[in-house]
């Protein structure tokens, strides 16, 4: 297999011409790497606000080159791009740079081509994407793996920037992560073509970001990216057909294995679910005839309540990844007790008068938001703000048989009242009309006059929070407090 590299390595950066697109978390992070390396590096950003002219000026005391309030014309002389992940293909920078024969690339490009660079014996990578499920996957694993004694963090659109972890490797005498538990969005993946991962996941494929990538058939061939050069597993989801024509596609080292996880009994390579065990059928001396536990469904996250089924099929990629590179059974269950799920998903808040109030505030599509609905038996839903060009028929039809009630939000409200005249005429909506910072408040109230004892009342709104909310933690946040000024009147 051959490997594209165009800048010529790591010491090819020093004395090259990078423009950085992008004056956020990661473009800063490549740019000061970059710049430490001995590229002469320019950023560009069509903004110019107060954030980015601080950002700015930052960089510029580090010798390096800021061009605000223009993010279309590409600076002379440029050798490479590197792109932050929210820019789209079809941003007039990269169209300038393919009419000069400048390659386009990632911050996760960039560190994988630089992980060797600091001597230290590199991190292998194990790989997470999906369109739901990454970053608890990613934590998950790494979980795992830090129970099985090893070095590791999570990177990749969590935590600490990717460049910035490898560049660290084996740094000042610190331990080197022996493997890294790495989550990639599509759009890193898109940017990222050599990137070679040890093993990696597909979670899930659902239509979400198909304005960025511009067809589902875009988005699936940027995913399914992760899957090439793997060298141990390709693990799919045996529901999701579309994971598994992914791995199918893939170019793959040989003796690369195809792992499925289910939450049906596993065949032959596979991970699943046998009578509230977690049971590996792949990575065993004979998976025709042995079957090896590995955890109870209660050790993932013990404390949180019943896992979601969506978050037992995450343990189960996340233990797929771990036995791959060789960890043990013990670890997996180790590491999956000690887990603790991050806010904003299916995150309890509340019981009070026989309602529990649940925040998933973070299922920002309707693939999420299926999800958490099919955990609840009688649900009041709060859903609604920007849609992203997302259709809600199917989700509602899905749906339907669960929803005692729902309260409607935000900007694009309207598309999944309609869905519900259209699936569930006779379930009870309440449309708020308004966007101000109460507005969470009434909903919750709302929802509450709806909810009879035993219910949930359920935060899955389905769409992205920026209408109404800086963020979905916010909007999460705005939830939790709402629930908190529920008075014994409301109920
Ligand atoms: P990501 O990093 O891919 O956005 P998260 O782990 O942050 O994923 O979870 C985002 C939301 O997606 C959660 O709040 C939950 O509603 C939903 N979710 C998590 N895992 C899955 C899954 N495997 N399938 C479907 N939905 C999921």
């Amino acid at each position: 297999m051959t490997t594209h590299d165009p800048a010529g390595g790591p010491a090819g950066f020093a004395g090259q011409h990078i423009t950085v697109a992008g004056l956020g978390v990661s473009g800063i992070s490549a740019a000061r790497a970059l710049a430490g390396l001995g590229a002469r590096v320019t950023v560009v950003d069509g903004g110019d606000g107060d954030r980015q002219q601080a950002a700015a000026r930052e960089l510029e005391s580090a010798g390096i080159t800021v061009r605000l309030g223009d993010g279309a014309t590409l600076p002379e002389g440029t050798d490479l791009v590197v792109t932050s992940p929210g820019w789209k293909p079809d941003s007039p920078l990269f169209a300038a740079a393919a009419a000069a024969g400048v390659d386009v690339v990632g911050d996760v490009e960039i560190a994988w081509r630089l992980r060797t660079v600091t001597g230290a014996q590199p991190a292998a990578w194990l790989a997470v994407t999906g369109t739901n499920g990454k970053t608890t996957t990613v934590r998950m694993l790494a979980s795992i793996l830090e129970a099985e004694g090893l070095h590791t963090t999570a990177v990749g659109n969590i935590g600490t920037p990717i460049i910035d972890v490898v560049l660290g490797q084996g740094k000042d005498g610190a331990r080197p992560y022996d493997v890294l538990a790495v989550e990639l969005s599509s759009y890193q993946l898109h940017w990222a073509p050599s990137l070679r991962a040890h093993s990696a996941a597909v979670l899930n494929l659902a239509p979400d970001h198909l304005d960025w990538h511009g067809s589902m058939a875009a988005y699936a061939a940027d995913k399914g990216r992760i899957y090439e050069g793997n060298t141990v597993a390709c693990v799919y989801n045996v529901a999701d057909r579309a994971t598994e024509d992914l791995v199918r596609e893939a170019d793959v080292e040989e003796g690369c294995r195809a792992i499925g996880f289910t939450l049906g009994a596993p065949a032959p390579s596979q991970l699943g679910v046998v009578e509230g065990l977690l049971v590996d059928r792949a990575f065993v001396a004979d998976r025709h005839q042995q079957a090896q536990e590995l955890a109870e469904v209660a050790d993932i996250a013990p404390g949180s309540g019943t896992p979601a089924p969506h978050n037992i099929a995450n343990a189960l990629a996340a233990a797929a990844l771990a036995r791959a590179y060789g960890v043990g059974p013990v670890a997996v269950r180790d590491g999956l007790r000690a887990f603790h799920p991050e806010a904003h998903r299916i995150q309890h808040i509340a019981d009070l008068a026989g309602v529990t109030y649940i925040d998933d505030s973070k299922a920002t599509n309707t693939h999420a938001a299926e999800a958490s609905l099919a955990a609840y038996a009688h649900i009041v839903w709060i859903a609604g703000g920007l849609a992203k060009g997302a259709t809600f028929d199917e989700l509602v039809q899905k749906s339907a048989a669960r929803l005692r009630g729902v309260v409607l939000i935000g900007a694009d409200r309207a598309l999944i009242r309609e869905a519900l005249a259209r699936h569930a005429p006779d379930v009870p909506v309440v449309d708020l009309d308004r966007t101000d910072t109460g507005a969470m408040s009434e909903a919750v109230r709302e929802a509450t006059r709806l909810a009879e004892p035993g219910d949930t009342v359920l935060l899955a709104p389905a769409c992205a929070s920026m209408d109404m909310f800086v963020n979905y933690n916010k909007r999460g946040e705005a939830f939790a407090d709402a629930v908190g000024e529920l008075t014994a009147r409301d109920h």
